[in-house]
């Protein structure tokens, strides 16, 4: 755990933050600014910065944590009307939080190309 990293203290429960999902490698919790009716953040327990540092070691929490994105969407009833998973990289890609998370957005319709 990163002390500093405001991920890692929401996932060790040290923040006023309710998690809506959690289990010994993730935990899920709902955007502090949602861009959609529904967002929810999906992360691993151990504090990887983001995707591009993930190693081969990461395959099976990685996958763990699309599984976990698509219960969460399951749950929250947008699955029939469809989601978006997104995972941000560096600043181009929009990268704020330096812990790797995977966004589930749904309850709209989404846009494409993204903005
Ligand atoms: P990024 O832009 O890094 O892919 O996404 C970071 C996300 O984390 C943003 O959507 C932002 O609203 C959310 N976020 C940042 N700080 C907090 C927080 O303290 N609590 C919660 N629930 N979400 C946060
Ligand atoms: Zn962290």
């Amino acid at each position: 755990m990163d002390e500093n990293c405001i991920f890692c203290n929401i996932a060790a429960g040290e923040m006023d933050t309710d998690l809506i999902y959690e289990d010994d490698r993730c935990v899920a919790f709902h955007d502090i600014n949602p861009q959609a009716p529904t967002h929810v953040l999906v992360i691993p327990r151990e504090h990887i910065v983001g995707i591009a540092e993930a190693k081969s070691d990461h395959r099976d929490l990685l996958g763990h944590l699309m599984l976990v994105a698509a219960d969460v969407a399951r749950q929250k009833g947008i699955e029939d009307s469809g989601y978006r998973l997104v995972l941000n990289w560096g600043d181009d890609g929009g990268m704020a939080v330096p812990h790797l998370h995977l966004h589930v957005l749904g309850g709209r319709t989404m846009t494409w190309p993204p903005g």
